[in-house]
């Protein structure tokens, strides 16, 4: 059975497969040109991180196509409801990624409070002295407050390392639930517990740090606009390792020019992979290119997952 690992797949999980008797092909097929190459290479399964899509059309022109997998969580570019009637399995592995975008926040917000961002882009080319002076007013995490927005899987364990560095967390989201958080501290672990509030605009005022969560929504809207925007405290620092789109763009950078927000850190973007010029030259945006989920240990989990899973469907050839 030939897998097409289109956006990669990791070492550990190529072995897995082949070791199972599968041929894992990760040669690159333009997005285009995608339903071609499944059709004349007899490919039977794709793998997908977020780069490539599966939309309708390719599912269509494809009748041998029996899986799709998505390393990692967000399945917005697949349509999964149409390929699961077409009798296409569709698969994901929502957890493994957690740990990696929690730290990838955590090193943005570290970042967003001494203008690393800035720093890095204007040392070779700036003047020491002003850019120390431009640099001068930092701030410190510990004994702030996190407001985490989508209280799931990342958001928890984003709760985890920020509580382990000395921060308040007030968790919102749609459902209310207390859940015990475990911070660990060299060897042991110590349980907080955290109820989850569901009235953003209640605690918007309350907050130093906000990082968001949530899924990108299903009628599409952005959760954070400018009437959110309005409701938070002058200076708030703000992190989108989510979906491009759940902070509205435009309003983003309005509230970022009037000073509401000091700065803003953003993994993804509306329009990738060509995101607005204004966000990437922003001064006080500190902009990567969806990386939340690109560590070596997340990809091993991610392709240990779906080979396990590919395994199990359809077993050892
Ligand atoms: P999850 O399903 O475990 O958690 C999402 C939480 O958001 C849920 O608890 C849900 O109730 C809540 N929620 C949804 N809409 C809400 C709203 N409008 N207001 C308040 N709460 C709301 O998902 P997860 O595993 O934590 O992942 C969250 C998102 O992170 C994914 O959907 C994906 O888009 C994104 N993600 C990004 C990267 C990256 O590389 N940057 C990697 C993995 C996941």
């Amino acid at each position: 059975m030939k897998i097409l690992a289109n956006d990669g797949i990791s070492a550990l999980g190529k072995q897995l497969l082949e070791a199972a008797g599968y041929t894992v092909i990760t040669d690159k097929v333009a997005q285009e040109d995608l339903a071609k190459a499944v059709n004349e290479q007899g490919i039977e399964i794709v793998l997908v991180r977020s780069a490539t899509t599966v939309r309708k059309e390719v599912i269509d022109a494809c009748p041998g196509l029996k899986l799709v997998g998505r390393g990692g969580v967000g399945m917005d570019n697949i349509d999964v409801a149409y390929a699961r009637e077409k009798g296409v399995t569709v698969i994901n592995t929502p957890a493994s990624s957690s740990q990696s975008v929690a730290e990838l926040v955590m090193g943005q917000l570290f970042s967003l409070s001494r203008f690393l961002q800035d720093s890095f882009k204007n040392m070779e080319n700036g003047d020491f002295s002003t850019l120390k002076k431009n640099y001068a007013k930092g701030v410190e995490l510990r004994g702030k407050t996190l407001g985490i927005i989508g209280f799931g899987r990342i958001g928890q364990s984003l709760a985890s390392y920020a509580l382990g560095v000395g921060m308040d967390v007030i968790a919102i989201d749609q459902t209310s639930y207390e859940i015990d958080i475990p911070v660990k501290v060299a060897n042991q672990v110590v349980s907080v517990k955290v109820k989850t509030q569901t009235d953003l605009n209640s605690v918007l005022g309350q907050l130093d740090y906000i990082s968001i969560h949530v899924p990108k929504q299903a009628d599409g809207r952005s959760v954070i606009t400018s009437e959110e925007f309005e409701k938070m405290k002058k200076g708030v620092r703000i992190a989108n390792a989510a979906r491009g789109g759940v902070i509205n763009e435009t309003d983003l950078i309005e509230a970022l020019n009037s000073g509401i927000v000091a700065a803003c850190a953003l993994d993804v973007f509306e329009n990738e992979p060509n995101p607005r010029k204004d966000l990437l030259s922003h001064p006080k945006i500190a902009c990567t290119p969806h990386i939340g989920a690109a560590t070596v240990e997340a990809q091993d989990r991610i392709g240990e997952e779906l080979a396990q899973l590919i395994i199990g469907q359809f077993g050892r050839k």
